[in-house]
């Protein structure tokens, strides 16, 4: 837990945020900015800033959640595919220094990666 983490808090209940999938290790809610229905982020619940910092066992888990995850939410919102994507460290663009996994569904006619 860091004390003035945005993901932190959504993690303890702090924030407010719309779960997507939970289980002991991970969390999966809606990104509060989508680029597309359903866009969707996964994180450890233990904070680490980068993938870098993540502890194998820790990023077999998150792994194993996007795993689960990525056809339920593109059956979910009807996707006939997503981008699934880290950004990893400010200067590749991770605004928010926790882990996390992107998953965008994507649509036919939709315009291609964003
Ligand atoms: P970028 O904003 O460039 O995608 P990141 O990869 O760090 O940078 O992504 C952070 C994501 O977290 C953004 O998509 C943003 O919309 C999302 N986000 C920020 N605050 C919240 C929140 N309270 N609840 C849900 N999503 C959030």
């Amino acid at each position: 837990m860091s004390e003035d983490c945005i993901f932190c808090s959504i993690v303890d209940g702090d924030i407010p945020s719309r779960t997507v999938y939970e289980d002991d290790e991970t969390l999966a809610f809606l990104d509060a900015n989508p680029l597309a229905p359903g866009h969707t982020l996964v994180i450890p619940k233990a904070h680490h800033e980068r993938l870098n910092d993540l502890p194998e066992d820790l990023g077999t888990e998150v792994f194993d959640t996007l795993h689960y995850l990525v056809p339920a939410v593109e059956d979910a919102v009807g996707a006939d595919a997503s981008n699934v994507a880290f950004n990893n460290g400010a200067e590749a663009g991770q605004e928010v220094p926790h882990v996390h996994g992107h998953i965008i569904p994507r649509f036919e006619g939709d315009g291609g990666a964003p």
